[in-house]
């Protein structure tokens, strides 16, 4: 055996690393038969093995909870079956849509939306026919504005098969920006190199990199450096965080997170509420705590770090921002507007009274 450290992906790994106790296994290993496990080093080496609430551990390490299936939730929670014209597309709305070409990531997480489909027991990736038909359907559609690859991780095919997509969409001019949703530059940040940077470039789009992070002991220095490099080649960079609890679900933790994005030049875009994906009842939190901690951001934090506090309807419905309290119409025409410190205001204001 080299000493290259592997990703641990079996419970009895995670017991060699020191990651849970030896007595854990075969419940674990009956958790990891019916959701995959992935924990590459990257991540392993962030994991603080002295503390039972470390938020790493808690998103990619195991737990007998995730047994406890709900009647609440749903298998295709955010209701992507409803809106799949073709294998690997999702189409919900009229300018972009999702191209799923891959169903692995280098990573697990726990709380996944897509947690049936993704995996190696999983979907698989698309036939080479099944890309075909998804490209073809792209082409055939002139309203698609934005091509998002998601998955699975979309980072972890290989340049060469990046490079194929690329040129395809390069030949597409109606499509005019490829965004992708990846956890690589904290998962695999070694993944980023310049190949791989290239191979997106070679669509000729604008290119947009959405990183899913939440918690910012994620950016390591090799993180930090995988999205300098990413950066540095002309891709923009968003971000994308899931609310949980026990991760990030209270204001400074938040906060800290939402400047770690900044700092690094990657503009905070969506606070997801967690989805009803099953056995993560764990994670969830009401939408009401969700508002107050959100609420605690407003007026606290720069303007470049508010996140969009989002909800997927459940069904295939779309996401919609929960934070619209903030403006509220009144029987009258005019509206309530509450303001950082819950104070409320007219609007528009009543004119001053002599
Ligand atoms: C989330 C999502 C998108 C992207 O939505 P944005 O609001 O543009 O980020 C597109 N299609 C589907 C099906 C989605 O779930
Ligand atoms: S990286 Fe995304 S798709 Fe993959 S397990 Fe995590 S949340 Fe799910």
């Amino acid at each position: 055996m080299s000493g290259k450290p592997q990703t641990l992906r079996h419970a009895a790994d995670l017991a060699r690393a020191g990651l849970v106790d030896v007595a854990q296994v075969p419940d674990l290993e009956r958790v990891a038969a019916r959701y995959a496990v992935a924990v590459p080093p990257a991540l392993a080496d962030l994991i603080d093995r002295s503390d039972p609430l470390d938020p790493i551990a808690r998103q990619f390490i195991p737990q007998t909870e995730e047994l406890d299936q709900r009647p609440e939730e749903l298998l295709d929670p955010i209701g992507d079956g409803a809106h799949s014209p073709v294998e690997g597309i999702v189409h919900r709305y009229p300018d972009r849509v999702l191209l799923k070409a891959v169903h692995t990531c280098p990573v697990y997480c726990r709380f996944c939306f897509r947690r049936e489909v993704v995996g190696p027991g999983g979907m698989g990736s698309l036939t080479a026919n099944e890309l075909e038909s998804a490209l073809a359907y792209i082409a055939a559609h002139p309203a698609i504005w934005e091509v998002i690859l998601t998955g699975g991780d979309p980072l972890i095919l290989s340049p060469r098969r990046l490079s194929e997509i690329s040129k395809r969409l390069a030949a597409m001019d109606h499509v005019k920006v490829l965004r992708l949703h990846t956890r690589v530059p904290v998962a695999q940040p070694e993944l980023i190199d310049e190949e791989l940077l290239a191979a997106l470039k070679e669509s000729g789009k604008a290119v947009y990199i959405a990183l899913h992070a939440n918690h910012a002991r994620e950016f390591s220095k090799s993180a930090r450096l995988a999205c300098a490099r990413i950066l540095e080649s002309g891709i923009a960079m968003v971000s994308q965080t899931v609310l949980l609890r026990g991760v990030n679900d209270d204001p400074d933790t938040l906060a800290t997170l939402m400047r770690t994005f900044v700092e690094n030049q990657i503009k905070p875009y969506y606070l997801h509420h967690p989805d009803l994906a099953p056995g993560t009842s764990h994670f969830r939190l009401t939408i009401e705590e969700g508002l107050a901690i959100v609420g605690a951001l407003r007026g606290r934090l720069s303007g470049l770090c508010q996140p969009t506090y989002v909800l997927d309807i459940p069904g295939g419905y779309g996401k919609v921002p929960i934070d619209s309290h903030y403006v509220v119409r009144r029987l009258d025409g005019s509206y309530k507007v509450t303001d950082p410190e819950g104070r409320d205001h007219r609007y528009p204001p009543r004119r001053p009274t002599r």
